[in-house]
C-alpha cells in the first residue's frame, strides 16, 4: 500500500519531556518516523509526498483559539524572552486551567506567554520548540493524503506522520500530540461517504482525543483497545469501558481496556470484537490509529503484544475489507518500530486479500 510522507515532520523536535517537573530526554523524537520509512522502503513500498490541504479541512475538529495558540505559541514564547530568562528553550506550562478554578466561567486566554500553555495543554510533557506548529501541521496533510488515495480507489494506503495526534482534543493538546490526525482523516472520509466511519485503535494508550471529538457523533464509531487507566496507565483520567458515547452518539464508543501485562491472546480477543462491532453497525470505512507501542519490549507501556501478534491484528483489520487507512500513533523501540508496523501493514494487505 503506499505510504504518504512529509519531510516536515523533522521540523518538530520536541526536546525531551518534563515528567514529575524533571526533564527528561523523551521518546517521541523524529528518528521514529524515519526508521519506519526506511523499513518500508526497503520492503518495497511506494512513498508519496503528502499534499497540501486547505485549513478548513485540516482544522475543522480544533477549536479557533487551539489553533491559533499552536501557531504561534513558540514565537510568542521567545519574544516574552522566555528564551533568556529563565533560560527555558521550550514552551512548558506551569499553570493549568483545572474546571474548578474558575467554575462556570469562560475561559480567558491569559496574557503571560508564560501562563498561556496551561489554557491549552493538560500535561507537562507535550513541549513546543521552534518547528512544532509546521511539523504538527504537515502531519494532517499526510494523514489526509492517505484519506485521498483511498478515497481516490487505493484499497488501503498508510499515513507515516509524527507528531501522533490521539491524544489531542478538540480545545486541548497533550499526550505529545498536538492536532488530531486520525480525527481529520476520519472526518474527511464521513463526509465522502455514505455511511458510518470506524475507528480502531489499536495503540497501547487510549485516544481520548478521538473519542472527546467524536463523543456524540453517530457516524464516527470510536473503538480502543488500550491498557487499563484504572491500573495506572495515561491519559488516567479517560479510557473506561464505561464511556460509550453520549446524545446522538451514544453507543458509538468502545473502550477494550488490557490489564498490565497482557499479550497476544486477549489483544487479538479485544481487536476481534472491535472489528465484529465496525462490521455489525456497517462502516464504510476504517481508519487505524497504528501506535505499535503494545508491543513487548516498548519503554511507553506494559502490554506484551508479538511481532505476529501485528501482524494477527493487521489480518483481522484487513478481513473486513473496507477502505483502510492506517495512521501512525505511538511506538517508542526504535529498533522494533520499523518492523511491527510493517507486520501490521501486511496483516492488512493479507485480510483484504482473503476478504
Ligand atoms: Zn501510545
Amino acid at each position: 500500500m503506499p505510504v504518504v510522507w512529509s519531510d516536515r515532520h523533522r521540523l518538530h523536535e520536541p526536546g525531551g519531556e518534563v515528567w514529575v517537573g524533571v526533564r527528561t530526554p523523551g521518546t517521541e523524537v523524529p528518528e521514529r518516523a524515519e526508521r519506519i520509512r526506511a523499513e518500508l522502503v526497503a520492503a518495497g513500498a511506494r512513498v508519496v509526498d503528502a499534499a497540501p490541504h486547505r485549513d478548513e479541512t485540516a482544522l475543522g475538529n480544533h477549536d479557533d483559539a487551539l489553533v491559533a495558540y499552536l501557531a504561534s505559541a513558540w514565537e510568542e514564547w521567545q519574544a516574552a524572552g522566555l528564551t533568556r530568562d529563565p533560560g527555558q528553550d521550550r514552551v512548558v506550562p506551569y499553570v493549568f486551567l483545572h474546571p474548578g478554578l474558575i467554575s462556570d466561567r469562560a475561559a480567558a486566554i491569559p496574557a503571560a506567554a508564560s501562563a498561556r500553555a496551561g489554557r491549552f495543554t493538560y500535561d507537562t510533557m507535550t513541549l513546543i520548540g521552534p518547528g512544532t506548529w509546521q511539523g504538527a501541521r504537515a502531519a494532517l496533510d499526510v494523514a489526509l493524503t492517505a484519506a485521498d488515495l483511498v478515497l481516490g480507489g487505493e484499497r488501503a494506503a498508510y499515513a507515516c506522520c509524527r507528531p501522533p495526534g490521539h491524544h489531542a482534543a478538540r480545545d486541548c493538546f497533550g499526550g505529545s500530540c498536538y492536532l488530531n490526525n486520525v480525527a481529520a482523516a476520519a472526518s474527511h472520509l464521513r463526509r465522502a461517504l455514505d455511511g458510518p466511519v470506524a475507528v480502531i485503535d489499536i495503540d497501547a494508550h487510549h485516544g481520548n482525543g478521538t473519542q472527546a471529538i467524536f463523543y456524540e457523533d453517530p457516524l464516527v464509531l470510536v473503538g480502543s483497545v488500550h491498557v487499563d487507566p484504572a491500573a495506572g496507565w495515561f491519559p488516567h483520567f479517560l479510557g473506561f469501558p464505561g464511556e460509550a458515547g453520549a446524545g446522538a452518539g451514544t453507543g458509538a464508543n468502545r473502550n477494550l481496556t488490557l490489564a498490565p501485562g497482557s499479550g497476544d491472546e486477549s489483544w487479538l480477543a479485544a481487536v476481534a470484537e472491535l472489528a465484529s462491532w465496525a462490521a455489525e453497525r456497517e462502516a464504510r470505512a476504517l481508519v487505524v490509529p497504528l501506535g505499535v507501542d503494545a508491543a513487548a519490549g516498548d519503554p511507553e507501556s506494559p502490554l506484551r503484544v508479538s511481532a505476529a501478534g501485528f501482524h494477527a491484528a493487521g489480518r483481522a483489520l484487513g478481513a473486513l475489507g473496507l477502505p483502510t487507512v492506517a495512521i501512525q500513533e505511538g511506538g517508542y523501540d526504535l529498533v522494533a518500530i520499523g518492523p511491527l508496523v510493517r507486520e501490521t501493514l501486511v496483516g492488512i494487505e493479507e485480510g483484504m486479500r482473503g476478504s
